[in-house]
């Protein structure tokens, strides 16, 4: 059976969720072979068979971490020399899509973005894409090489499948131009606590209906109560009341959770370009007339500050 090599994403050895949602799609195209680079590289290796890699192939070395991106593209391109694999899955963060891109460029074949599935096709994957504010869904395929596609966060639901999981180390020699912008500091974001929004499994969003930075901690404590990540509006960032971090849309981020609830958001093309995708939607807005309302699952036409704390409680209440 065809390999498919999958890059993973971790922090000191601890596995992201999209690293596992690419090892479930990898797994309708092949045998999964894991790439894990960096410190704890090989800690990961229990969780990544647990969810069906046969191999994982590790690398440390300090030049990932004192360095941009291209020494995990020289690692990654040695794992595409070692092992010819059918397909290159990458997780779709802006630095897998660079590393996606770069390795691409390197080896001669089509690169899909953005992927929101994957399936087996008769000529190679066939890949899904959102495509204009969410308006077409697309299918490709690579035409050219062994495609690399990266994938978003939240494309697919994990499934454990055991696999050996077994490590290997992969030799990786850094090229002239690997270490040719330096991090020359690191400072740590403020932890909110909160799921990062891009791979959130739910977003609880606010808009210019929000009607101030101080009244954020209603839609805070109905994220809070469903474990879930606050997005905003570009309203509601620039008038300066969540930060920018936080947008969703076109000129934000691009989110697509399992549940996305709007709240005192109009829904205007720019915002839906950042959520469209999302499984379910929910909007609150106390105009009926809001262009949200023609894409939401369900809709309360209501005041968000009567519904939202009454959504909050009961969510509690039933959580016991
Ligand atoms: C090039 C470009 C890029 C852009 N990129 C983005 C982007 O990335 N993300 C983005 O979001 N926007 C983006 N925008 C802006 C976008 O066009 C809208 O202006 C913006 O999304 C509107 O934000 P909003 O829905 O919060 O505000 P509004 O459109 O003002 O809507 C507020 C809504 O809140 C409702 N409301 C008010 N009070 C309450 C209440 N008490 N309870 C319930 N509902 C209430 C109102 O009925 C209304 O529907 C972009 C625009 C441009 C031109």
């Amino acid at each position: 059976m065809a390999e498919v090599l999958v890059y993973v994403d971790h922090v000191d050895g601890a596995v992201r969720k999209p690293t596992l949602e690419l090892l479930t799609l990898a797994r309708r195209l092949g045998e999964p072979v894991a790439v894990a680079l960096g410190a704890g590289a090989e800690s990961t290796a229990a969780v990544l068979g647990e969810h069906g890699a046969v191999r994982v192939l590790t690398a440390d070395a300090p030049e990932f971490a004192d360095y941009l991106v291209v020494p995990k593209v020289d690692a990654l391109q040695a794992a595409y020399d070692a092992v010819s694999p059918a397909a290159v899955l990458v997780p779709s963060s802006a630095e897998g899509k660079e590393i996606a891109a770069r390795l691409a460029v390197r080896i001669g074949s089509g690169i899909i973005t953005d992927a929101v599935d994957l399936e087996a096709g008769d000529e190679g994957p066939v890949a899904t894409q959102s495509a204009f504010a969410a308006s077409f869904t697309t299918k490709s395929r690579v035409s050219k090489g062994t495609p690399v596609i990266t994938v978003k966060p939240n494309s697919a639901a994990v499934e454990p499948a055991q696999a050996a999981g077994t490590v290997e180390a992969l030799s990786v020699s850094f090229g002239e131009k690997s270490t040719g912008t330096k991090v020359v500091s690191r400072t740590p974001r403020q932890s909110t606590g909160r799921p990062d929004l891009t791979e959130a499994a739910i977003v609880v969003s606010g808009g210019r209906g929000v009607n101030g930075a101080e009244n954020f901690p209603v839609i805070e404590a109905l994220a809070d109560s469903l474990g879930a990540a606050v997005g905003a509006s570009r309203a509601a960032v620039d008038a300066g009341w969540y930060p920018h971090t936080n947008q969703v849309g076109q000129t934000g981020k691009s989110v697509s959770p399992q549940l996305y609830i709007a709240n005192g958001i109009s829904g205007a093309i720019q915002h839906r370009a950042g959520m469209q995708t999302s499984k379910t939607i929910v909007a609150v807005n106390k105009d009926e007339e809001a262009p949200i309302f023609d894409l939401v699952d369900f809709g309360v036409v209501g005041d968000l500050f009567n519904v939202v704390p009454q959504l909050t409680e009961e969510i509690k209440t039933r959580k016991g």
